[in-house]
């Protein structure tokens, strides 16, 4: 019989951020009893968040040691958590705070870690996961026998858990910071500006643009800086996040006009990003099976593109749009701005 606990941390709001009720959703869907370990400065409103999800019990560790991410404090929470609740199973859900540390712990605790965990399945009493591997092309299923067992879940992979808050009864689970664990200071956080911020991995959207872009239109010219305004305007509306296809991004590199905003970060493809929209809308671009193949995990395609022919015609969309993607934008911007 394995103990469950869901290990989740506030954001800097105190709230939990929708990572962690994706893990909450994985935990209830297997069906076992789970345990739910709080860190943060103050816990109270994030458990009271998840109070009705059936949470056997809430670990609490909180203060201001555990505001901010911090390798030392936050190792140690999560190594206190898992010891006072006695798990032999831990659900994390994969955010940059988590990832940092849940190996690092599984190793201090002689247990394993699995990350990028995008499925679980339970069978007897016997939890299984799955997860790609060889960029998105094999997926593996895997149990292990060592214990306690970290299982750190992909954001955007599972069904979050929705049900009304509550009022939560922390239990709090004391952790003594040692000197060696406290030497980090966290003295203030730098952001992109919210506009160069391009990759959004939360958006419902990803809005692919393609080379076509900046290729010559009908009339015989390039319209690159009426592209740049086309696709700022419609992130600018929408808050999407913005992919791109290889061709796009390399033509920088080879010294032609490209749109300003994009890096080889934005790639979605077998050599860039796999990212889980709900949704994705692809302009200007081919739909090439290398670029497509990133959209494995994006559940409703749509494409506009010149061509009839292209590759999101061949079955990688739901809908192919065959018109001048300018046009389209410009008009969805429009109704957009109403
Ligand atoms: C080993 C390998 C790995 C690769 N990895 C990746 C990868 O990770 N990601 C990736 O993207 N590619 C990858 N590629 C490249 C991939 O095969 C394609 O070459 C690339 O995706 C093509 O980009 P594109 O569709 O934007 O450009 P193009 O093929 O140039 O297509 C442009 C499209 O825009 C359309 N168009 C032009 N003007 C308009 C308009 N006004 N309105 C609407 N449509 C218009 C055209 O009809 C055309 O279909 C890889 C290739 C190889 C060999």
């Amino acid at each position: 019989m394995e103990t469950i606990l869901v290990l989740l941390h506030t954001e800097s709001d105190g709230a939990l951020g929708k990572s962690a009720f994706e893990t909450i959703g994985a935990a209830k869907a297997l069906g076992f009893d789970f345990a739910v370990g709080l860190v943060g400065a103050s816990v109270q409103e994030a458990a009271n968040q998840v109070a009705a999800s059936g949470a056997a019990k809430f670990l609490a560790v909180e203060g201001a040691d555990f505001a901010t991410p911090r390798y030392g404090s936050d190792a140690a929470a999560v190594e206190a958590l898992v010891k006072a609740s006695g798990a032999t199973i831990v659900l994390a859900p994969g955010t940059s705070r988590w990832n940092r540390v849940l190996s690092g712990v599984a190793q201090r605790l002689g247990g394993r870690a699995d990350t990028h965990v995008t499925g679980l399945a339970a069978e007897n009493g016997a939890l299984s996961v799955s997860r790609w591997y060889y960029r998105q092309r094999m997926e593996a299923q895997l149990s292990r026998t060592q214990r306690p067992w970290i299982v750190v879940i992909d954001p955007g992979s599972q069904a979050a858990w929705q049900g009304e808050g509550g009022a939560a009864t922390l239990e709090a689970v004391a952790v003594a910071l040692p000197e060696s664990a406290q030497r980090t200071c966290v003295t203030g956080i730098r952001t992109p500006a919210a506009d160069a911020q391009t990759i959004r991995p939360d958006a419902d959207l990803l809005f692919v643009a393609g080379a076509g872009w900046t290729k010559k239109q009908a009339d015989g010219e390039t319209h690159v800086p009426e592209a740049e305004v086309a696709i700022r305007s419609f992130l600018n509306l929408t808050r999407a996040s913005l992919g791109s296809s290889k061709s796009l991004v390399d033509l920088g590199g080879e010294g032609q006009a490209v749109l300003s905003f994009l890096t080889h970060l934005n790639q979605i493809g077998q050599t860039g990003s796999t990212p889980r929209h709900p949704k994705g809308l692809s302009t200007c671009c081919h739909g090439e099976e290398p670029h497509a193949v990133g959209w494995r995990f994006i559940k409703e395609r749509r494409a506009i593109s010149l061509d009839a022919n292209c590759g999101w015609a061949r079955g990688k969309a739901d809908v192919l749009y065959v018109a001048d993607a300018f046009a389209v934008m410009a008009k969805v911007n429009e109704l957009l701005s109403k």
